[in-house]
């Protein structure tokens, strides 16, 4: 599989943190837990929200080209879940993957180096929009 060499442009983390700068583990900011993992090789853009089990927000936007997530763009389509990880249906790719059993809710949109988009997820229903309207109460309220 080809790896994606494109460089990270941009970045913007707030209330997590990643193990690596460009991907790897992801933790809650707050009480320190990993909540997931993104493959650090895998996409083109990354936006993923969660809420830890702890009652912290955590956002993650990262890109490796101009796009940035735009709120008015819905892929509408579901990446395939193979090992609890979600991979790209067009090449096969993991994207990344959430432990749900360590959020209350998580949403995500993520362009997969080969251009193909996708977001929301089977088990969890709200919107991207949605997750990042509470994580912008939740930050509002400190
Ligand atoms: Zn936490
Ligand atoms: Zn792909």
């Amino acid at each position: 599989m080809a790896r994606n060499t494109k460089r990270v442009t941009y970045k913007n983390i707030v209330g997590a943190r990643l193990l690596s700068a460009n991907g790897s583990l992801v933790y809650c900011d707050n009480c320190e837990k990993v909540v997931g993992s993104i493959n650090a090789l895998g996409y083109n853009l990354m936006m993923l929200v969660f809420c830890c089990t702890c009652g912290n927000y955590g956002s993650i936007e990262i890109s490796r080209t101009k796009a940035r997530y735009r709120s008015d763009v819905r892929a509408n389509r579901m990446p395939v879940v193979k090992n609890r990880a979600c991979c790209c249906a067009e090449c096969g790719e993991s994207l990344l993957a959430v432990m749900e059993d360590r959020v209350e809710t998580y949403s995500f949109f993520v362009e997969c180096k080969c251009g193909a988009q996708y977001d929301v997820k089977p088990s969890f229903n709200k919107r991207l929009g949605e997750t990042l309207q509470m994580f912008k109460d939740s930050k509002d309220k400190r």
